[in-house]
């Protein structure tokens, strides 16, 4: 297989990826490209989602609940939202206030460069 097939291929699963509002799986990554390109194959989907993890063109997330791999097309720092029913997770651009960071600081001496919070509970899609 050539370079730039590769490259192509690496480039359509990150345009996927970013254009789907979810984290998704690699199973459900692969559902939705087969829709426009039903030549690449499940074996180079994994392989590229791993590559482009490792470039950190995107960031793997390993879920606690059911241990499932997802991946999150915003490799930069934020908080998410993940439903306790149907594992689906939601990003969340709120973090915590500055003046909170400083008195968590100030409690136990840390310096803190950035934080990560997981809120859980159900999502819209699983309170009706
Ligand atoms: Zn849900
Ligand atoms: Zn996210």
């Amino acid at each position: 297989m050539s370079t730039k097939r590769n490259t192509l291929q690496r480039q359509i699963i990150l345009d996927t990826i970013r254009s789907l509002d979810m984290h998704p799986t690699a199973e459900e990554l692969y559902l939705e490209i087969q829709k426009s390109h039903p030549v690449i194959g499940k074996s180079t989907i994994y392989r590229n989602l791993k590559q482009l993890a490792e470039d950190g063109a995107i960031k793997q997330i390993v879920m606690d609940m059911d241990g499932v791999v997802r991946y999150d097309k915003n490799p930069a720092p934020h908080n998410h939202f993940i439903c306790e029913t149907c594992g689906r997770i939601f990003d969340i651009d709120m973090g915590l206030d500055d003046d909170v960071v400083g008195i968590i600081e100030d409690k136990y001496g840390l310096k803190i460069n950035r934080h990560a919070i997981e809120f859980f509970g159900a999502c819209p899609y699983c309170t009706v």
